[in-house]
């Protein structure tokens, strides 16, 4: 079996700027965001079974979901939330599986990456044989946020304070890296990791 290194951390924290330094040194990152829309795709059986359930009206003019109305659909009612993941975890849980399987290419690094914002939230963690967490504090991932999506600090922090608190994801990673500094001093903690991790999975159970 592949060695599994699990990328998470709050909103902002830096998980994509990781994930492209991991990538830059070889290692293949399945990203489950991306895959969470890959199994929503129009022409998907899961697309046709919402649009089913929801109404034709969660459509985009183009056929695709219309997420933001989505979003706020199962944000405002737990039922119709769980109804949803229970359709969508499952698929986005074989497709990462698959993707984190498949036979390693010569010139990849040893093992790969699983980067998830909800990767101690959900099954994902046990696709992974280790949890790497990115962690700023609470202000640098307000600033950080805020820049990047043009977000109100009172929407950051509201989204903030439905994730899983820092303390409590500090106690489930095996490892961390602070990225409060620099990008280049987070490229080398990544490098660091990289190493650690190249010397993991000679280890690593086969
Ligand atoms: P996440 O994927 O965890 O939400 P990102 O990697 O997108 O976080 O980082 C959030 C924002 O902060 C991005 O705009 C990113 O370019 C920036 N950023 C990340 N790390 C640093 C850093 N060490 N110094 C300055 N800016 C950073």
């Amino acid at each position: 079996m592949m060695f599994i290194v699990g990328l998470t951390g709050g909103i902002g924290s830096g998980k994509s700027a990781a994930a492209a330094q991991f990538s830059a040194l070889g290692a293949t990152v399945v990203n489950a965001d991306i895959v969470a829309r890959d199994v929503v795709e129009p022409g998907t059986q899961a697309l046709q079974r919402i649009a089913e359930h929801f109404g034709e009206d969660y459509l985009l003019e183009d056929g695709s979901l219309d997420r933001a109305k989505l979003r706020s659909k199962v944000f405002a009612d737990e039922k119709e939330r769980i109804w949803l993941e229970q359709l969508t975890h499952p698929l986005i849980g074989m497709r990462i599986f698959e993707l984190l399987n498949a036979e390693l290419r010569e010139d990849e690094a040893p093992y790969r990456i699983l980067e998830s914002p909800l990767l101690m939230e959900t099954a994902q963690k046990d696709l992974t044989d280790r949890l790497l967490l990115i962690d700023v504090s609470e202000a640098t991932q307000i600033t950080r946020t805020m820049a990047r999506d043009n977000n109100s600090e009172a929407q950051v922090k509201a989204i903030i304070a439905a994730q899983m608190p820092r303390e409590e994801k500090r106690k489930l990673a095996d490892d961390i890296v602070d990225n409060n500094g620099t990008l280049e001093e987070l490229q080398r903690a990544i490098l660091t990791m990289h190493d650690k991790y190249l010397n993991l999975s000679k280890t690593h159970d086969k």
